[in-house]
């Protein structure tokens, strides 16, 4: 399999604001897959497009995380999918709402506990079904850092949940601010 079709999956869907998220790109050396939850790198360049430059310092600070990995841990199990109620419509008017079909309810799965911070099932799951081997890197955390975790062939970082209910609670303030 080519190279960078390992690391498609990563990429941001259409929507995504970026358009440096769609496809895996160049930087310094490395080709990089992100969504803005995920990133996903391999040493190489295996991808035609050049990555935007101000993520440079970024990316590396990312990487640079690895170097504080204390243990590489078995790479975590995602639980079941369970049924939820759709928080687009939460239930009420399902029969027009897109995102559940007119069911009402949804299924997603479970959050996961590591060591290093709580972690969405879904990219536990991304990364146990697309990459070779992952292990998971233990940090000192409080649960607000990336957690970094490396595969065969190349590393990446997951956002953890606090971090990312931490952006979203930010995000809520600046808008009711403006
Ligand atoms: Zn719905």
């Amino acid at each position: 399999m080519k190279t960078i079709n390992l690391l498609m999956p990563f990429c941001g869907g259409h929507y995504y604001l970026h358009g440096w998220a769609h496809k895996p790109f160049v930087l310094d050396g490395y080709t990089v897959a992100t969504d803005g939850r995920i990133a996903v790198w391999i040493p190489g360049c295996h991808a035609d497009t050049e990555g935007p430059q101000h993520l440079g310092s970024r990316i590396h600070h990312l990487m640079a995380l690895h170097a504080t990995v204390f243990e590489w841990i078995m790479w975590p199990e995602a639980g079941p999918a369970v049924k939820q109620p759709c928080p687009q419509c939460q239930g009420v008017n399902a029969l027009h709402c897109d995102d559940c079909c007119g069911r009402g309810w949804v299924t997603e799965l479970q959050p996961i506990a590591t060591p290093s911070g709580i972690l969405s099932g879904h990219y536990v799951r991304m990364v146990a079904k697309n990459l070779p081997n992952p292990t998971l890197g233990a940090i000192k955390t409080d649960g607000q850092k990336p957690v970094p975790f490396r595969f065969s062939g190349g590393g990446g970082v997951i956002m953890t949940q606090q971090q990312i209910m931490g952006y979203t609670r930010e995000d809520t303030r600046e808008r009711t601010t403006t």
